[in-house]
């Protein structure tokens, strides 16, 4: 049986390359996407959290949440609603995938995996 922390490598693994498909997906919809925050350290939690920006126990700590930048014609997008579209098809990807966009607080351009005993 796989120990905690190999199973949470493959998580990674898991999220890593889910984020690949999505990053392809919405190049082939005529989305411009770069990446934004992916690993977050923990004392930059503790900041963000302190400055009501993000959660103390963000899933980028654990790498499994990445921020992604979309530009139409070229110009940021910082709606959440301009992300709807890639979070839809963030959720349809792996039964683990939550966006952003969903929290009570919208965070349009975040995408995660929750933890398997979350699902
Ligand atoms: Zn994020």
């Amino acid at each position: 049986m796989a120990s905690g922390n190999s199973l949470r490598v493959q998580q990674q693994a898991d999220f890593a390359r889910t984020l690949c498909h999505l990053i392809l997906w919405a190049q082939q919809q005529g989305l411009t996407t770069t990446l934004g925050e992916v690993e977050r350290p923990t004392i930059l939690a503790e900041l963000y959290s302190k400055m009501g920006k993000g959660i103390k126990d963000s899933q980028h700590c654990d790498r499994l949440a990445a921020d992604l930048r979309l530009y139409l014609r070229g110009v940021y997008q910082e709606d959440t609603q301009a992300y709807a579209r890639m979070g839809e098809q963030w959720k349809k990807l792996d039964k683990r995938a939550r966006w952003g966009g969903d929290f009570a607080k919208p965070d349009g351009n975040h995408f995660e995996f929750i933890d398997e005993e979350r699902v």
